[in-house]
């Protein structure tokens, strides 16, 4: 006989969560996606959300979404190969192939769900992933649940992509070879070498998914993403996106050719075998798309900001690791430091949360801040001086 309670389990692991510090809970926000919210009463600089151009609260998505469940419901009521696919979600996949360049886009539900539905889709036992070491969760999702061999490597490192890629096609062991990264990674807020990784699978004939989640809206031309500033059109190279970013909306989609597109509905089972997204969202999303080639100045503004914070948080002595865009950490180390620093900058008015591992590497907690294109200068000013009363306090700083 088992001694014990069924959940016992969960009581173990929690408090083993707990007293690592690395417990999480969730807690009720007022306005989580403005400049600034209220946590427990408390108005908060608001450095924690990835609405980056300030879209989700704009009033042509409202109107937008608001007309949409008036004219269609709101819900979708099948999935998309069923009855589910509207005339709203034609024309977005339209307009985000347009934004891309590319031949075709297809929606998916969220970005975590494109990454598991293309990555399982394009590669299974018998392939070979090359998956970035900071690639985010859902890329290693779906790397597992493809099946496929997988090789991590260092970060940014394309001299072991060249030779993990080498090595693989004299093996002659591989079929589909699918290499893959973030464009900006989430945790550090630095860009992939997607030129030299474009380069190196035309060489080897492998195929490139690039991540756009935190790019799209917020950096190439228009906010297009890296790809379009490196402009390439490789039939072999396919971009993810979303939309619950930058473009204040829900879901995700995948750019690329008609015939990848067309693979994927037939073959990608998170993308068969669930709702189609409520036409409320497909219309917030179709206005953010019209909002960002109306006034790319938006981009630019919330790029500003960024080398503004990034700069400021430097020249007060912290490390702001390989940021060179608007997400922006602040190395701590510690977990439980990283913890004590979230909590005194919340007592100066500033939301910046600790991320802590298994998000990062042990050793690596650390602060995340990141900016949007409505912070005012003022609004900037209040979180150096507050990132550095709160780092003379924590000896942080000298
Ligand atoms: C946020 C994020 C996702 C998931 O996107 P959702 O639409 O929120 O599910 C995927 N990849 C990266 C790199 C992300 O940062």
């Amino acid at each position: 006989m088992q001694e014990g309670r069924p959940l016992d389990f969960m009581r173990a692991r929690l408090q083993a969560l707990r007293e690592a510090q690395l417990h999480r809970r969730l807690r009720p926000e007022l306005g989580s996606s403005e400049p600034w919210l209220e946590r427990d009463g408390r108005r908060l600089l608001n450095l924690s959300s990835n609405n980056y151009l300030g879209l989700a609260t704009h009033p042509a998505l409202k109107a937008a979404a608001s007309q949409a469940s008036e004219r269609y419901g709101c819900g979708s009521g099948s999935s998309r190969l069923i009855a589910g696919s509207s005339d709203l979600h034609a024309e977005l996949e339209r307009r985000l192939a347009h934004f891309k360049g590319s031949e075709s886009a297809l929606l998916f539900n969220s970005g975590y769900v494109a990454n598991v539905g293309v990555i399982t889709a394009l590669v299974g036992p018998g392939d070979l992933i090359l998956s970035d070491a900071l690639n985010h969760a859902s890329i290693i999702d779906g790397c597992r649940l493809s099946r496929a061999t997988c090789k991590v490597y260092p970060h940014n490192d394309s001299d072991t992509v060249a030779r993990l890629l080498a090595e693989a096609r004299s093996s002659g062991q591989y079929r589909t070879i699918l290499v893959v990264t973030d464009s900006v990674f989430s945790m550090d807020g630095d860009i992939a070498p997607l030129g030299d990784l474009i380069a190196l699978c035309r060489q080897y004939g492998a195929l490139l998914l690039v991540d756009e989640a935190h790019a799209t809206g917020c950096l190439g031309p228009g906010g297009r993403g890296l790809l379009a500033a490196v402009a390439c059109d490789d039939e072999g190279v396919i971009a993810v996106g979303t939309l619950s970013k930058a473009l204040g909306s829900f879901g995700a989609f995948v750019a690329g050719p008609a015939l990848l597109t067309d693979y994927l509905v037939n073959v990608a089972r998170p993308f068969i075998f669930t709702t189609a997204l409520p036409p409320p969202v497909i219309a917030a999303s179709l206005a953010a798309l019209t909002l960002l080639e109306e006034q790319p100045v938006l981009v630019e503004r919330l790029q500003a900001n960024a080398a503004y914070l990034r700069r400021g948080l430097q020249a007060l002595g912290f490390n702001t690791l390989t940021s060179s865009t608007h997400i922006v950490p602040v190395l701590v180390g510690d977990a439980g430091l990283a913890l004590k620093m979230a909590a005194r900058l919340q007592d100066y008015g500033v939301l910046a949360v600790a991320i802590r591992p298994p998000t990062v590497p042990a050793g690596m907690a650390r602060i995340r801040a990141s900016v949007m294109a409505v912070h005012e200068r003022s609004d900037l000013d209040f979180a150096l001086e507050a990132f550095e009363r709160v780092g003379h306090e924590l000896e942080l700083l000298r």
